[in-house]
């Protein structure tokens, strides 16, 4: 989709900071971090939200768990596996969902407080 901030991110057409990509993802550096690490993992092709994954079927179900293990390694890479790290994943506007192209966000590096606001 070319009017979506994260399609053309994926597109390279907005810059970011790419920590990985593959086939099916991205992974890049939040603009405004909210912890030390603040990674942000997106699927190539545009699904608005969570709610819309179900319709994808078998492909749905493989990105939701590649763009976890993908989520996981990244934070492994930073080493915060031990520690610990919290993925969060906003569906819709009263969760906060600001950018209608699935993510997960990848918070570290901090003690993480609960419940979120
Ligand atoms: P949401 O609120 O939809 O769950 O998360 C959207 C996230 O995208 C926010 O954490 C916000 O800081 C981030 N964001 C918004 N615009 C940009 C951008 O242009 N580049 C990057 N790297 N992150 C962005
Ligand atoms: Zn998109």
């Amino acid at each position: 989709m070319s009017d979506c901030l994260f399609c053309r991110i994926v597109a390279g057409t907005i810059p970011s900071k790419r920590l990985f990509e593959d086939d099916r993802c991205v992974a890049f550096e939040d603009v405004n971090p909210q912890a030390p690490t603040h990674v942000l993992v997106v699927p190539r092709r545009h699904v608005a939200t969570l709610n819309d994954l179900p319709a994808l079927g078998e492909e749905g179900e493989g990105l939701a768990g590649h763009l976890l293990r993908v989520a996981a390694e990244v934070a492994k890479g930073r080493g915060h596996d031990g520690p610990g790290y919290r993925l969060v994943l906003n569906c819709n506007a009263q969760a906060g969902q600001t950018v209608f192209h699935l993510h997960v966000h990848l918070l570290g590096g901090r003690q993480l407080g609960w419940p979120p606001g």
